[in-house]
């Protein structure tokens, strides 16, 4: 049986982990990938506040060593779902089981004046180019704003704002310096509200400017200001944005996609075409867009294909759990437990903040790297 994987990141690598693990060179499973290397999320952070160094968190596919897994480096440029044939820069690839995992495609263009009188955190060159830009901030207003919905990790912005609040603090500029965060939500983390209700009172604590169901519209860089959707105006000295997400072109032209994203049954992440599954960011499950339901979603479809390829009855269907790490300044870190049912209300746990939880996110990371990259982990 030929699987095409198409994108490694989590739900990808998390795929071609778990079918190696179980099937070794008997596996016949091509992951493709148009980058260089895998990147967390949360590293992105990492790097941008001076954590890391950018060499720590840049983990090369070319070090992948999975057992029948091949890895190749290509960008897709078609995709026929019905045929299950995809064009690549590398030529084309023919699949019977074919999963899409291309993740959502950030593009600061489409909010006026990113570009030209902001910066954008989401993108891994965004977050790199941070580091040197915060390292010359010499304090002011400092904007986190989100441009539209739906947009990865909804605790990040979060978390930045609490971030930016403890850099500042750390260079002694905050008497000269404001932290505001806009954001499309009620709540900085809905279907938790432990989670919501401390971050929340951090924001107090610090006197950072919580701006709820609001995103920035626009920039006007002349003028140093972002415009919210309700015409309201904040003077920034720094805009952090978080960019406009869509599904990637090739997705949308493939005919996988409606309403921007790929409709999957949210138990067995089966998209409309026979054969052919979607997992992660680039769908609509009915999942936030965060790494751990893509791992998590990428376990259900390894499991089903390893039934397929045993000949025998797949059991076990998407549970919509994911837990994620919530950075909340001063090197404490709370763990956020959230499941996501279909028809129901989602319900959420919150554990901490504390110190600890921070090595517990570390290990979630490292423990990743070393099952997804195998030999080369
Ligand atoms: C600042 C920040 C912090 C975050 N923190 C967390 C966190 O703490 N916990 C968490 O769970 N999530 C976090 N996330 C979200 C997480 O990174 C994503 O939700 C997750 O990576 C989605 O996994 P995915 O497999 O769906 O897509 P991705 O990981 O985005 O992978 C998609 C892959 O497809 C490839 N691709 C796309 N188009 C093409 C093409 N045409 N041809 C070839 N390859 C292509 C891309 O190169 C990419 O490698 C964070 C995100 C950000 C931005």
């Amino acid at each position: 049986m030929r699987i095409v994987v198409l994108g490694a990141g989590f739900g990808g690598l998390e795929l071609a982990a778990s079918l190696s693990e179980q099937f070794g060179p008997d596996l016949d499973l091509t992951l493709v990938d148009g980058g260089d290397a895998f990147v967390f999320g949360f590293s992105k952070l990492d790097v941008m506040f001076g954590k890391h160094d950018q060499t720590a968190v840049v983990h090369p596919y070319a070090a992948l060593s999975l057992p029948g897994v091949r890895f190749v480096n290509a960008t897709v440029q078609s995709i026929d779902p019905t045929a299950k044939r995809v064009e690549t820069t590398a030529g084309p690839l023919q699949a019977d089981v074919l999963v899409v995992a291309l993740g959502a495609e950030l593009d600061p263009a489409a909010t006026p004046g990113l570009l030209e009188g902001g910066h954008e955190f989401y993108t891994v060159a965004g977050a790199f180019a941070l580091r040197d830009v915060l390292a010359g901030f010499r304090g002011g207003n400092v904007v986190v704003g989100v441009t539209s919905t739906p947009f990865k990790c909804p605790p990040a912005p979060s978390e930045t704002a609490l971030l930016v609040h403890d850099f500042l603090r750390e260079r002694d500029v905050l008497a000269s310096s404001s932290v505001t965060l806009v954001m499309p939500l009620p709540k900085p983390v809905p279907p938790s509200p432990d989670a919501s209700a401390a971050l929340l009172a951090a924001f107090e604590k610090r006197g950072i400017r919580w701006c709820p169901n609001r995103r920035v519209a626009s920039l006007d860089p002349a003028r140093r200001v972002a415009v919210l959707d309700d015409g309201g105006e904040l003077p920034y000295d720094l805009f952090l944005g978080v960019p406009v997400h869509r599904a990637p072109d090739v997705v949308i032209d493939s005919g996988l996609a409606v309403d921007g994203w790929i409709p999957v049954d949210p138990r067995t992440l089966e998209t409309a075409f026979a054969d052919v599954y979607a997992v992660g960011d680039v769908t609509s499950a009915g999942t936030p867009k965060a790494g751990v339901f893509a791992e998590g979603q990428a376990a259900i479809v390894a499991h089903r294909i390893a039934a397929r390829l045993r000949g025998e009855t797949a059991t076990q269907a998407y549970d919509g759990r994911g837990i994620c790490y919530v950075e909340v300044g001063r090197g404490a870190v709370a763990k956020v437990d959230v499941t996501f049912t279909p028809g129901q209300a989602p319900v959420g746990g919150l554990e901490g903040p504390s110190p600890e939880l921070a090595a517990d996110k570390e290990e979630f990371g490292r423990s990743r790297i070393a099952r997804w990259f195998g030999a080369g982990g």
